[in-house]
């Protein structure tokens, strides 16, 4: 047992997966002004992922697995009250997905061993359980009943949080945004570097931004020259202007961060296609992807669609991703040289072809193209 640091009554572990890629700024706030000295498990490696995986049956969604093995990690860090929220609906008849929900009780199940799951309610059509009575609950585990203290703790939370949000609304990287945010440190990143291929990736935060899922698809892609868009750069009125393009009624919990985006991308002018990136066996995100691929298509946008799971091989991720790039390129260039020749039927000159192939290079990518075929939905 590793126990690298003090563990004492006013600790609490939280496991790096799932919301933690979207709460963990406001956490972070709301324990330190709590006096609470939060641990967090260390990043997911492949035994985070194998240790998950032993616990659940095998139609567990990727990010579960990943999941339950970060809560062995913090107990093998001698860890011993671990938050693990029960988020049953975040507002009116808007609900999480049954394993979200089920999220405590599963942990209980599988993990047998002896500790305390700092289990708050989240439930605003049930029990009118708002986040403040969520955030009373979380605070009554450390004996903390002094409601303009949590108050207080609360709205440092929201800071840290904003924070974060306002960075990684200017573009900022995720990694980036997250230092800054919790060292209380805010700089906006003026973006001027053009890009030939802009792209939004469609999907939860513990899918993209939890490096092992997501094979470094932010780095892979920033790699090949594209900008890439999130849900994170938006704001709510965005994401809800995107629900409204999609004509969707809001009742899953994380239908924002994918249906909302996907609508607002789709009609963003500045992104060339969209990629959803779901987890395999993940039913309310199937539901969802089905409707922005049909979408996608009176937008005229490409839509690749990947899955992951525990055996994604790399290789086989990436190349999709590069045969997509590929033909989002070869679509512009297509594009652009159309409106040159116009252009030059109308006045004689050319407009801007040329310099778009010279930042792209028109060889970058050999062979991709030929993998095309092997799942890519063009909307
Ligand atoms: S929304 Fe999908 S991926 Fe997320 S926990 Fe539920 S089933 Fe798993």
């Amino acid at each position: 047992m590793k126990k690298a640091f003090k563990v004492s009554d006013k600790t609490i572990g939280i496991p790096r997966a799932m919301s933690f890629y979207h709460d963990y700024p406001f956490y972070h706030g709301f324990f330190a002004a709590l006096g609470i000295k939060v641990v967090l498990s260390d990043s997911t490696t492949k035994q985070t992922l194998n240790e998950g995986s032993k616990l659940v049956v095998s139609e567990t969604c990727l990010p579960v697995k990943i999941y339950i093995g970060h809560v062995l990690n913090l107990l093998d860090k001698g860890v011993d009250k671990i938050l693990v929220p029960s988020m049953q609906s975040v507002a009116h008849k808007v609900y999480n997905c049954s394993k979200i929900r089920g999220l405590p009780d599963l942990v209980r199940n599988v993990i047998k061993k002896d500790f305390t799951i700092v289990e708050a309610v989240l439930d605003k059509s049930e029990k009118n359980n708002g986040f403040y009575e969520f955030l009373s609950e979380v605070a009554r585990y450390y004996g903390i009943r002094d409601k303009a203290k949590i108050k207080k703790a609360s709205k440092a939370g929201w800071r840290v949080y904003n924070n974060f949000k306002m960075m990684m609304k200017s573009g900022m990287h995720y990694e980036k945004a997250m230092n800054y945010a919790l060292s209380g440190k805010v700089f906006i990143e003026e973006r001027t570097k053009e890009h030939p291929i802009s792209i939004a990736i469609v999907s939860h935060g513990y899918n993209i931004y939890d490096e092992r899922a997501s094979m470094k698809v932010f780095d892979k892609l920033e790699g090949m020259d594209v900008r890439v868009f999130s849900a994170l750069q938006l704001s709510d009125e965005q994401m809800n202007d995107g629900l409204r393009m999609l004509s969707q009624g809001l009742y899953w919990a994380n239908e924002c961060e994918m249906s909302g985006a996907a609508g607002f991308y789709l009609k963003d002018t500045r992104v060339d296609g969209l990629v959803t990136i779901s987890a395999f066996g993940c039913g309310p995100d199937s539901l969802m992807i089905e409707r922005i691929t049909r979408k996608a298509k009176q937008f005229s946008k490409p839509v690749l669609n990947l899955t992951i799971d525990e055996h994604t091989g790399e290789a086989g991720f990436i190349t999709r991703i590069e045969a997509f790039v590929d033909m989002l390129y070869r679509q512009k260039r297509a594009r652009l040289v159309d409106i040159d020749l116009r252009a030059n039927e109308i006045s004689g000159l050319g407009v801007g072809t040329e310099n778009f192939i010279e930042a792209r290079g028109d060889d970058w990518r050999e062979g991709a193209q030929n993998s095309f075929s092997d799942g890519v939905d063009i909307a």
